[in-house]
């Protein structure tokens, strides 16, 4: 028995998303002027085309990379750079793509926009001075926290700001229009929403246009230059149409399941801090056992076939407190604690309820064990 609560980091590839990838593995260069180039072309094109139609997006202003933390160093980097301005506001809660990537900007005056208690950010007004960027995440990945993207982008246009949205965890899960949005770019990548790992997007408008900081043969609006992986980008654009395609009802059945996880969760085990709250992913619930370490209950889930994570990427062998919680205000001990369980498309009723019918006694060995 294995029971995957994992699809925040990855989720399964879709049969759809397979099925290009295979089918396609033998594109030759869509940059060869000749008849297997042009075939591999015109299968580009065509992603591009449908990638452009379901994100709402010109077809010139999708890029294709190699994964998430790729397009967001491109759109984050870029903007910066094609920029007089050494201002950029930013949020403590990114993806370490974006966090890190923002902290070694040289010369960068970073102004960091507040997140509660239920880790929204509640206080946009740092976008209101101009700045060479404003960047923020759709919604948390660890918490599922989906932040006010709408009203960001409405004051950033007021002062001249460009965006960067870092949509990773939202794409194919709501529908998506970049020119309604109004911002300048946003980050996506395929395996989280069940097309391949490796594969990413990034929509850019043309002005303002980050500058390119990978250099290379031009492909890709010179923004991220090296031959084009067309089975890739096939098979993400096959995967993004199924899962739009599927988006409400999955999104309210994770909904439901996860719901009543979290009830049971909270009725059976004492001293429980549920760190998902709404507005949030329908996918994630984050929560927190005082006296317990993550990576016990990590290493106890994993013991009785469930395959969690602490929701923290930093955590890897070291037991530390994510910078996500403690953004949130959360104590130490608590954070320490935390608990990323994600629901996605193969997740099934069976699964929660073995869940909430083992994580009583998982806590409790956990606690047993301590913090060290
Ligand atoms: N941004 C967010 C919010 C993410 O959750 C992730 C992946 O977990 C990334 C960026 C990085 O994406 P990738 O794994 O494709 O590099």
């Amino acid at each position: 028995m294995s029971i995957y609560l994992d699809h925040a980091a990855t989720t399964p590839i879709r049969e759809v998303a397979l099925r290009e990838l295979v089918d396609k593995a033998r594109m030759l260069n869509p940059g060869g002027q000749y008849a297997s180039g042009r075939a591999a072309r015109r299968v580009l094109d065509d992603a591009r085309e449908k990638v452009a139609f379901l994100l709402g997006a010109d077809p010139a202003e999708v890029i294709f990379t190699a994964s998430g933390t790729e397009s967001d160093n491109i759109a984050v980097q870029g903007l910066y750079f094609a920029s007089e301005n050494n201002r950029v506001v930013s949020t403590p809660v990114e993806h370490s793509a974006v966090k890190d990537t923002v902290s070694q900007l040289p010369g960068a005056q970073i102004d960091l926009m507040p997140v509660d208690s239920t880790g929204h950010i509640n206080d946009v007004s740092a976008v209101e001075t101009p700045a060479a960027l404003a960047c923020c995440m759709w919604a948390n990945n660890e918490t599922g926290a989906v932040q006010p993207i709408a009203q960001i982008a409405q004051k950033a246009a007021d002062s001249g700001t460009p965006v960067h949205i870092d949509a990773v965890q939202v794409v194919g899960k709501f529908p998506i229009d970049f020119h309604e949005l109004g911002i300048t770019t946003l980050a996506a990548s395929a395996h989280k929403f069940g097309g391949p790992r490796g594969v990413g997007i990034l929509l850019a408008r043309r002005s303002p246009a980050p500058k390119a900081i990978i250099h290379g043969g031009g492909q890709e609006r010179a923004l991220r230059p090296g031959t084009v992986n067309v089975a890739g980008a096939a098979a993400l654009a096959a995967a993004l149409e199924e899962s739009l395609a599927e988006h409400e009802v999955e999104n309210a059945r994770q909904a439901r399941l996860r719901d009543e996880l979290r009830d049971d969760i909270v009725h059976q085990i004492p001293d429980v801090v549920v760190h998902t709250q709404e507005p949030a992913l329908p996918s994630h619930l984050h929560l927190s056992f005082p006296g317990a370490a993550g990576d016990s209950l990590i290493m106890l889930l994993d013991a009785a076939g469930v395959e969690a994570s602490t929701g923290s990427a930093c955590s890897q062998g070291v037991n530390r407190a994510s910078h996500v919680l403690e953004a949130m205000g959360v104590a130490t001990d608590t954070a320490r604690g935390a608990l990323r369980l994600t629901l996605g498309r193969t997740t099934t009723e069976n699964d929660i309820r073995t869940v909430s019918e083992i994580l009583p006694r998982i806590v409790e060995q956990a606690r047993h064990a301590g913090l060290s």
